[in-house]
């Protein structure tokens, strides 16, 4: 098929708007007339070093990003910055409190696969040294068969601890198609809480008041671009000496790859950046910016979900949602069919009219309709018209 007879549904690596990618192709051949491709060209040319500051200053008017805190593109995805947020943000706790006797938890809110897999990590992180790891809310406990992730319970449910050196959640949790409705309960917080977002998933979909986090983090592989570029967003007083840091003992050494310190001062380059991620991340950015900005998008998605779980809820039991209604994703909108057979049929006569990508995730099966910023309304309503009559 050619590419105008398939709709994408994936969760990630995601579709992206065929334009962004034509500039792309032609980028990757001979950028600016150079006879050369963006990613053969040198990193620290000033072709080079144009695109990359227009990415970056792109992205801030994206994102709203205040003058507190700065961008770094960074390799790894999203698992990446599992690590590395842990790692950078315990040295600036212990810088903080160098005391010997310091001793520190790290908060996890754990709303679904991703969320847990980082809470996961950061007590595989801090085994041995002065931090724990405190599941502040697992929301699996808060479901109606006690081990789903279906909804998110309120703020008043969930057990911070005392002065956590930082609070961690997803935004929008993709496997489970689990998303905060309109943005993280900032006032439950403690004061000056360090919070930490992952919004690997739901990036460029919504607004996100950057300046309520010390770090805000995404793989860029579904709205933003393709894997390779992790975007992270920190608070400048977190760029820290991280050998200061370890030195004082009690927290983990940081390899320099991932440090944030590092990366901030040598401009994102201080190894061979992922130069064409780069370079489609900016193309995705200036195509979101002359499309109305994340405003735009913004109304585009909740038009997208909330037309598609109307067919879900008007379908007399055939499509089962999973997500209580408030915690319903606008990114991923997963849901069940009664029986194996049904499902097959519905992939098949799905895929008959090159709608792809819509099995869920292995782990919890059932469909799985994605709906990022590279789907059209119109995409969307392929699948609508569809479903109404597959019902
Ligand atoms: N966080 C979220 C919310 C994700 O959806 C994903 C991947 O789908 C990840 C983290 C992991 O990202 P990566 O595969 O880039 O490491």
């Amino acid at each position: 098929p050619n590419r105008n007879d398939v709709v994408n549904f994936a969760a990630g690596p995601s579709t992206l708007p065929t334009v962004v990618l034509e500039k792309a192709a032609q980028g990757l051949l001979n950028y600016n007339g150079l006879g050369m491709g963006v990613a053969e060209i040198s990193h620290r040319s000033k072709e080079f070093k144009a695109v990359s500051e227009k990415t970056v200053s792109d992205f801030k008017t994206l994102m709203d990003v205040p003058d507190t805190h700065e961008v770094l593109l960074m390799q790894g995805g999203g698992m990446g910055a599992f690590s590395t947020v842990v790692l950078n943000l315990l040295a600036a706790w212990k810088l903080q409190n160098p005391e010997s006797n310091a001793k520190t938890t790290l908060d996890y809110i754990v709303t679904g696969s991703w969320s847990n897999k980082a809470a996961g990590e950061a007590k595989r992180l801090t085994q041995g040294t002065d931090v724990s790891v405190n599941v502040a809310l697992d929301a699996r406990n808060h479901s109606q068969d006690g081990k789903s992730f279906s909804n998110i319970p309120p703020a008043n449910e969930w057990k911070y601890s005392e002065n956590p050196a930082f609070v961690y959640y997803c935004d929008n949790e993709t496997v489970n198609g689990v998303e905060f409705d309109k943005s993280f309960p900032y006032d439950s917080l403690p004061p000056n809480t360090n919070l930490v977002a992952d919004v690997s998933s739901n990036i460029l979909s919504r607004k996100i008041d950057v300046s309520k986090h010390a770090v805000v983090y995404g793989g860029a592989q579904k709205n933003a671009g393709i894997a390779g570029l992790t975007l992270v967003i920190v608070r400048k007083d977190l760029l820290v000496d991280t050998d200061a840091a370890f030195n004082l003992g009690g927290i983990p050494q940081v390899p320099h790859l991932c440090d944030y310190k590092r990366h901030a001062d040598n401009e994102s380059m201080y190894n061979t950046p992922p130069m064409f991620a780069i370079y489609v991340s900016g193309l995705t950015f200036e195509h979101i910016l002359n499309h109305g900005g994340v405003d735009e998008y913004s109304k585009r998605s909740d038009r997208k979900s909330s037309k598609l779980y109307q067919v879900i809820d008007n379908s007399n039991g055939l499509y089962k949602p999973k997500v209580s209604p408030e915690s319903r994703s606008r990114m991923n909108v997963v849901f069940t069919l009664p029986d194996e057979e049904t499902e097959k049929r519905y992939l098949n006569e799905a895929d008959k009219l090159g709608l792809k990508n819509l099995k869920g995730h292995r782990s919890v099966g059932g469909i799985r309709a994605s709906l990022y910023n590279g789907i059209t309304e119109e995409d969307a309503d392929k699948l609508i018209e569809m479903m109404k009559s597959f019902k």
